[in-house]
């Protein structure tokens, strides 16, 4: 790898051009090989993704921010679901009406994801942080956060891209904690946890062992 990408996320309400420019430059490790390239996002998706013989995948359906990159999965699972629900000549109202709103709660699920990281924070005092702070949570994020404030249940609703762990790390990141913890957790004693999490380690290992270095992968490909 010869060069390493830096990009800077800010709210233009919040910060200037040539602030968010200067933020940026401040944290290069070297010499900037370019200059910087502003590109301006509105967050939302399109009431109907699929109409007709028309379906939009990509950016054509919507964006939701860079951070945690979630587009390019939406265009996987796009592609996923229009296969599945492949039509026939005849366009049938009804697959296209499963599209939509399948993709509708997968853009919402993701929405709620996103939004724990800004009404999470603790950045007291700074405009844009207090601000995220106080926006209220969709009933169905807050219903996820009071859950696993009780006693650390994961709540995983329909069409969720991101997984229990990613939850945990927000969770855990935030310092966002479970009151007590799930009953079912004392019939496991520690021997028996630590005899569990052994037999995962080496089937971890094995799976590694068996796996092609990343270096000779790449070299397969004439890179690295
Ligand atoms: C720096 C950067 C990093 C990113 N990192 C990630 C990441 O880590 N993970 C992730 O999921 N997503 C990431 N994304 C977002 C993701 O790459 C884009 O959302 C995705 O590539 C969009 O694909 P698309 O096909 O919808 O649009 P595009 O890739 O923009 O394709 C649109 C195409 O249409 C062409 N076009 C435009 N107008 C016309 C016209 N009038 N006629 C004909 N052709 C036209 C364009 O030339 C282009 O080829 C990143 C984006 C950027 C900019």
């Amino acid at each position: 790898q010869h060069r390493v990408g830096n990009g800077f996320v800010y709210a233009s309400r919040h910060l200037s051009d040539d602030e968010a420019v200067a933020s940026l430059r401040a944290g290069l490790e070297g010499e900037p090989l370019a200059e910087p390239n502003l590109i301006r996002f509105r967050t939302g998706h399109r009431e109907q993704f699929w109409r007709g013989n028309c379906v939009a995948l990509g950016l054509a359906a919507g964006f939701m921010e860079p951070l945690e990159s979630t587009s390019i999965t939406l265009i996987q699972t796009g592609i996923e679901k229009l296969l599945a629900l492949f039509p026939d000549r005849d366009f049938d109202p009804a697959l296209a009406g499963e599209y939509n709103r399948s993709t509708t709660l997968e853009y919402a699920r993701i929405r709620d994801f996103l939004l724990l990281h800004y009404w999470a924070n603790d950045r007291r005092g700074e405009p844009m942080w207090d601000q995220c702070r106080d926006t209220a949570l969709p009933e169905m994020l807050a219903h996820k956060v009071r859950l696993f404030e009780a006693k650390g249940h994961l709540v995983r609703y329909e069409w969720e891209s991101f997984h229990d762990p990613s939850w945990l790390s927000m969770y855990a990141g935030f310092d966002i904690a479970a009151r007590t913890h799930d009953p079912a957790a004392d019939y496991f004693s520690v021997p028996d946890l630590q005899a569990a999490l052994a037999r995962m380690r080496e089937s971890i290992g094995k799976a590694v062992a068996l796996a092609e270095p990343h270096d000779s992968f790449l070299a397969g490909y004439g890179v690295g």
